[in-house]
């Protein structure tokens, strides 16, 4: 099965580099640097080594196809859009290259075979120093997600967001999912998952394949529906149910989870801050080699204390949502999901009141940028500061990334986490005729 992977999006120029010998229309073009660019409606693509134009066409697709084995493009490419890590990387692809023409502009795309793509996540999302077993993983969890993004698979609405008025009270409601593309199956960014090419290193790229290729054409299954494979960085000791954080759909395998073996019973969250005794706590130091560097920065996850300037909170207002509560006079926690993450906070202001959802937001509304989870209880609020108290780092919906960390290292199987995290789902091998 072959998957389109969006590289560059509506763009005017770019600039590639073929590596060993590739086919345009019949001719064979070997090892060269190649522009590709608009002029008015057309679409040309240059030699930049002997200046020669070897294609000026108003078609829509133009295909480059490698014909051998080893051949592979380079291009730039732009990666961590939008978050601190946004930087322009040269990254090296197998594949076919294929341009998608439109009025003034293109789109630039890998066509490559999935377990292949597979293999280019896996080193752009984790460390290939990782145990072989967290490698085989991720492998499952990316084809899942790679199989439901080329099968358009929903899960309710991606994304959503409204306002309205309830007597004097604002209610705001929203989250963010990744969205389908148009002109292709996946984006290379974060936004779908990172896709930065093949490594150059050898050893590199053949520890991958073997994760990749012990786990081939293996997927997760929930009765007869490929799963989705949702993760997060750090569940803080519960996972919560899918509703909490996107649509009120019942996904029966993204439930609340306690992320260790125990089966305490806990009243409140305080109860559950208080207990220490779980997966995800570790000490990030003894598992450096699990993580990219980039995703190493941040230390306290698994309980944390924020300490929140009410003016914060009433800017973040303003700037999302456009409402001016005034002086903050009172913050509450209204309801909570299963797993005890704050689903809605009511904000008492001077002016106004309001009730905001979903997870998302809240975290948004309490922080510069995004509060580390949802997963809080409010201590006090004293000096025009709210007070916090929480644990976990992301949604905390389905697979807990540092707590199978654990997992791997107290030698559970991959089989054995996907099982944990991922409560009634079974493994399947399946033929590459899925559609
Ligand atoms: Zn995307
Ligand atoms: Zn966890």
């Amino acid at each position: 099965m072959k998957i389109d992977v969006g590289l560059k999006e509506r763009i005017k120029s770019t600039e590639i580099k073929l590596n060993g010998k590739f086919k345009i229309d019949g001719k064979v073009l070997n090892t060269i640097p190649i522009k590709i660019f608009m002029e008015g409606e057309k679409l040309y693509l240059k030699d930049l080594k002997s200046e020669r134009t070897e294609i000026e066409t108003k078609r829509e697709k133009i295909e480059i196809i490698p014909l051998n084995k080893d051949s592979f493009f380079s291009t730039k490419l732009l990666i961590g859009k939008n978050f601190h890590w946004e930087r322009e990387i040269i990254s090296n692809f197998r594949g076919e290259i294929l341009i998608l023409k439109f009025k003034n502009n293109f789109t630039l795309i890998n066509r490559i075979d999935l377990e292949e793509y597979v293999k280019g996540v896996i080193s752009s999302e984790m460390n290939p120093n990782a145990p072989l077993e967290y490698l085989k993983l991720h492998s499952i969890i990316s084809r899942n997600f790679a199989y439901r993004k080329i099968l358009k698979k929903k899960m309710g609405r991606e994304s959503y967001f409204k306002i309205w008025k309830n007597g004097e009270t604002y209610e705001v409601i929203g989250w963010y999912g990744s969205d389908e593309h148009t002109d292709f199956h996946l984006c290379a960014d974060d936004h779908c998952q990172r896709y930065h090419g093949f490594p150059e290193d050898k050893k590199v790229y053949e520890k991958i394949s073997r994760a990749v290729e012990d786990t081939k054409n293996l997927l997760l299954f929930f009765e007869d529906e490929i799963c989705d494979t949702r993760f997060s960085k750090c569940c803080g000791g519960f996972t919560e149910e899918f509703k909490t954080a996107w649509d009120d759909v019942s996904v029966k395998y993204l439930l609340v989870k306690q992320d260790s073996l125990k089966k305490k019973k806990f009243k409140n969250i305080l109860e559950l801050l208080s207990d220490e005794d779980f997966f995800c706590n570790i000490h990030v130091e003894k598992y450096k080699n699990f993580f990219k560097n980039f995703d190493i920065l941040e230390k306290n996850f698994f309980r944390w204390r924020e300490e929140i300037p009410l003016s914060l909170v009433e800017e973040n207002l303003k700037k999302l949502f456009q409402i001016d509560v005034g002086r903050i006079l009172n913050v509450k926690i209204v309801e909570r999901g299963k797993g005890f993450r704050v689903k809605k906070l009511y904000i008492e202001g001077e002016k106004c009141c309001v009730n905001i959802g979903k997870e998302l937001l809240i975290r948004r509304v309490l922080s510069k940028t995004h509060l580390k989870s949802s997963l809080f209880e409010i201590e006090k609020i004293k000096g025009n500061k709210l007070y916090i108290y929480g644990g976990g780092w992301g949604h905390g919906v389905g697979l807990c990334q540092i707590g199978s960390i654990k997992m791997v290292s107290l030698g559970f199987s991959f089989k054995d986490i996907l099982k944990h995290y991922y409560p009634g789902t079974i493994l399947k091998r399946v033929g590459t005729d899925l559609n």
